[in-house]
């Protein structure tokens, strides 16, 4: 009889685990998300992070490792729940009204970035999918940075061994100084640009850094 019990108590058990709600995924994660950050730490050469992220746990990175020569990494990562949904609140957990309010400075500050913990610009959407940040190992998005940090592999962000990609040297975007948008080469407004209101960039986080936002139409900054 005790046997029996056990039994249907082990089948119970089972029969409802499959319909438990996940522990882990916030129901207001979107289906995807970009997190883009430009950083420079004492030891390590100045590095541009982009991760996309899916809610399915699919991730595909690049870096940009711009000193002493520029070399360009990528790859694939299947993020275990645990590390979505630290990387997700890390995104919202960063202290984007301080840095906006205390550290956001021109663009043409950044002697000073490079030369003390000073972010020269910042820009955050929180709640939607794109966030970038451009800073120089200032606290207030450090969790943010370690959680990035600790996906990627050592090499795509020092810059030493590993796979690097041969970096086109060719300008891969193309900006319009009047829209202040910035494309795809083979984007349909790429066009519609007039000569001398063009401008052009080797990678997203130069174009960002002149305050130009991604085309909503070519979406330059996605990672394929
Ligand atoms: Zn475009």
């Amino acid at each position: 009889m005790r046997r029996l019990l056990v039994l249907v108590l082990v089948l119970l058990l089972f029969a409802v685990l499959p319909g438990c709600p996940s522990f882990g995924l916030p129901p207001e994660m979107p289906s995807d998300f970009l997190v883009g950050m430009r950083s420079k730490e004492a030891k390590d050469p100045p590095v541009d992070f982009l991760i996309k992220v899916e809610r399915s746990g699919r991730a595909t990175w690049q870096t940009t490792v711009r000193a002493p020569e520029r070399k360009v990494y990528s790859g694939e990562l299947e993020l275990t729940e645990s590390q979505l949904v630290a990387l997700y609140q890390a995104t919202l957990d960063a202290d984007y009204d301080s840095l906006s309010d205390e550290y956001a400075a021109e663009p043409g500050d950044s002697d000073r970035a490079e030369n003390g913990n000073r972010v020269f610009w910042v820009e955050a959407a929180q709640g939607e999918r794109r966030i970038n940040v451009d800073y120089v190992n200032l606290p207030a998005i450090q969790v943010l940075h370690d959680a990035l940090k600790s996906l990627i592999p050592e090499y795509a962000l020092t810059g030493r061994g590993g796979p690097a990609e041969a970096f086109d040297a060719t300008d891969r975007f193309v900006a319009d100084r009047t829209t202040k948008r910035f494309h795809h080469p083979n984007c349909e407004h790429v066009s519609e640009i007039k000569a001398d209101n063009r401008e052009t960039f080797k990678d997203w986080a130069d174009a960002l850094n002149f305050r130009f936002d991604p085309c909503p139409v070519c979406k330059p900054m996605e990672v394929n």
